[in-house]
């Protein structure tokens, strides 16, 4: 798996859980906020930390936002800050910003002012787990643990044809478990359905393999 570089911007609960887990993954982390006790609590747990106050955007630039692969914007309760260091992120370069909203209203706002991804933590959390009480063995209850994943491949020219003649589980390891075309869903399809441009893909495999295939796709 490639190492990527991630900017993580406010360490409250939820910023610090980010920057945690994404560092026990193997990536690079450099955590931020703009109070000493909030850097120095997640010090030895990520890979550089440093108090900054991230609505200044000179500060950003100066600590190399554009050089990370996704800055996370995890200031929840500010909404002004928030907003602020979201557009100064963006205006000293940042490649791909996910921002916290805590509202729907801050959503659009932030969407409006260039976030690339909006999450609201509570708000899907509570999506997540009244689908989970509904469909207990969903999606989101298979734990694959850190070497497996399943991942939506985008078929683009050169992943079209039948999945006999695409033949993905001897050449990258993967199995298709459902196409997706538009609305319709296939659901194990079988060795005769032909996957066209634009079809989606639903593999399962070990990390390095859908890496492959995902490289391959591009
Ligand atoms: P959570 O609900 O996940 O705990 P909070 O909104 O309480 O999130 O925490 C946000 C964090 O962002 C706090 O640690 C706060 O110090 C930090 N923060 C707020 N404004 C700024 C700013 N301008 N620059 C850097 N960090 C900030």
């Amino acid at each position: 798996m490639k190492r990527q570089q991630y900017l993580v911007i406010g360490l409250g609960r939820f910023g610090t859980a980010v920057a945690t887990t994404l560092y026990q993954l193997g990536h690079e982390v450099v955590a931020i906020d703009e109070q000493e006790e909030n850097v120095q609590r997640i010090m030895n747990q990520v890979t550089h930390v440093a108090m900054v106050d991230a609505t200044d955007e000179r500060a950003l630039a100066a600590i190399g936002i554009q050089d990370f692969d996704v800055v996370v914007v995890a200031i929840g309760a500010d909404v002004k800050a928030n907003i602020l260091t979201t557009v100064a992120a963006k205006s000293a370069g940042a490649r791909y910003v996910v921002c916290k909203a805590i509202d729907d209203m801050t959503r659009r706002v932030l969407e409006k002012v260039g976030a690339d991804m909006v999450v609201r933590p509570e708000h899907d959390m509570g999506v997540r787990l009244a689908r989970k009480l509904v469909r207990p063995h969903s999606f989101d209850d298979i734990d694959l643990g850190n070497d497996y994943a399943i991942v939506e491949v985008h078929a683009t020219q050169r992943i079209e044809g039948s999945l006999r003649d695409l033949n993905l589980t001897n050449r990258f390891g993967v199995q298709v478990i459902a196409l997706k075309k538009g609305s319709q869903v296939r659901i194990t399809p079988k060795a005769d359905d032909r996957v066209a441009e634009h079809d989606t893909l639903v593999v399962v495999g070990t990390i390095e393999s859908v890496e492959k295939l995902l490289n391959y796709a591009e």
